[in-house]
């Protein structure tokens, strides 16, 4: 890397975390409105290589522990540079980025989460320019179909405005492109494994109809990026056989998932949260998350601060879906697969869907099925379990039925259980004021934990004898 490089470039940074006590600033986040980067194809005379802009105050121009709107474009040209490229270059700056030692990147799109170190600013990572000419010489060095690359980093509020509202246009358009294509339609899925540095199992299969769980790869930018980069992250998939046309299981994307975890996952049902579900890394724009109350799902974006229907925030989901592990009734994924005709076909679909957080449904009202409109609550309607399942019945959502039937076994269920329980023994012993049975009384007591989570810190199984 270059000699005057204040800090070292390299893979050995991926993965590193800057903790709020050890960052110089922040850059975007879940504190700021506004943020985004972009990637555009320019013509060969727009773009002047290696050309570094700042727009606004630079980093050493910004406050200590200062949270701030950030935006940064990056413009590239190149014989071989097509539009379908500009959201798989895009993608590669989460991990140009994380090469950068002291500079920490999450996310994408409108939705990046950058840090500086302490360490590094005072290492001399005090400009834009440095990460500006390290993203530039990656980029030339990873994809060297990239001729020309200029950048420009904007921290001007009412530029990072401007610029974010002109990105989540050009964000649409590009997802617009693939609806209307079928996964029936197409012979060849593909597979992305950038995010293995961060989640070493993690493979996603992108399909027509299932965009990439960080929402920023489609199948057409899939392909385009296979085509140009063939030892790349991304590489095609022999769709084979249709195992399960339903739950969307299928011969090739099985072999592609069990070569590239490594063994560590075999199969995908690619339209269905249970079962073999996609497995997940840590990028995902949204989590859908199974709420056995009510046998229903909810789901939340990235940018919705507090509770969920289930007590628990985004964050606290994403630490139980994430790591490239398949988890039941927890599924990370990117916002288009929401307006998909397959989104969780195997488990109901949209009739299964109960929750949403506001702030995703202001994004994907349009996928919304009419006759489900008034009929799915948000947070504000449904802070908690009881009030949903009360707007579930009042609205007549298609779970209400199941719902009543549901409450009025463990109804039964409650009242038969008294009666089943045989006497105690012999009072005295008693735990909250439950009779326990003396010991080697007959029968028991029946304890019905309702709504209860529980936690197990360690798990210790011994040999009898
Ligand atoms: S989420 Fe999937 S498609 Fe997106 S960068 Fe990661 S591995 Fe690739």
């Amino acid at each position: 890397m270059s000699e005057s490089m204040p800090v070292e470039i390299s893979p050995v940074y991926e993965g590193e975390r800057i903790r709020k006590q050890d960052m110089y600033v922040e850059l975007g986040g879940p504190n700021v409105e506004h943020k985004c980067e972009l990637v555009l194809a320019k013509p060969m005379e727009e773009v002047e290589d290696g050309k570094i802009s700042i727009v606004g105050p630079d980093l050493n121009e910004l406050k200590e522990g200062s949270s701030n709107p950030y935006a940064v474009v990056v413009e590239v040209a190149g014989k071989m540079v097509e539009k379908d490229l500009e959201s798989v270059i895009e993608r590669r700056i989460h991990d140009f980025s994380n090469y950068i030692e002291g500079y920490m990147h999450l996310n994408q799109r409108y939705d990046i989460w950058c840090r500086i170190s302490k360490k590094a600013f005072n290492k001399g990572l005090n400009s834009f320019k440095w990460i500006g000419m390290a993203l530039a010489k990656l980029y030339k060095a990873e994809m060297p179909f990239i001729e020309k690359i200029q950048i420009t980093f904007y921290t001007d509020p009412e530029k990072v405005k401007e610029i974010y509202e002109q990105a989540l246009k050009i964000y649409e358009a590009r997802d617009a492109r693939a609806r209307g294509l079928r996964d029936e339609d197409v012979d060849t899925f593909y597979s992305c494994v950038l995010c293995q540095s961060f989640a070493p199992q993690h493979v996603c299969i992108i399909t027509p109809q299932r965009v990439s769980l960080c929402g920023a790869i489609n199948w057409f930018d899939a392909r385009a990026a296979a085509k140009v980069d063939p030892k790349g992250p991304i590489i095609p998939v022999a769709k084979g056989e249709c195992i399960d046309p339903i739950r969307g299981e299928y011969t090739g994307a099985n072999e592609i998932v069990e070569k590239r975890s490594l063994g560590a996952n075999k199969r995908f049902w690619l339209y269905s949260c249970f079962g073999y579900p996609h497995t997940s890394c840590g990028c995902f724009d949204t989590i859908l998350f199974y709420i056995p109350e009510v046998d229903g799902f909810g789901c939340v974006d990235r940018g919705f601060k507090g509770p969920t229907v289930n007590g628990l925030p985004f964050s606290t989901m994403a630490t139980q879906v994430g790591g490239g592990i398949q988890t039941e009734g927890f599924l990370g994924i990117g916002m288009e697969y929401y307006r998909s005709a397959k989104f969780m076909q195997a488990d109901g679909g949209w009739n299964r869907v109960v929750w949403i957080a506001s702030t995703l449904r202001a994004r994907i009202e349009d996928a919304i099925p009419p006759h489900l409109k008034d009929k799915i609550a948000t947070e504000k309607e449904a802070p908690d379990i009881e009030s949903l399942k009360k707007f579930m019945i009042e609205r007549g959502h298609p779970l209400a039925k199941k719902l009543l039937e549901m409450e009025a076994a463990a109804k039964a269920e409650e009242e038969k259980a008294p009666a089943e329980a045989a006497p105690a023994a012999a009072p005295g012993v008693t735990i909250s004021g439950l009779p326990l049975p003396a010991a080697g009384g007959a029968g028991g007591i029946r304890i019905t934990l309702k709504g209860a989570k529980i936690r197990i810190n360690q798990l210790i199984i011994k040999k009898e004898g």
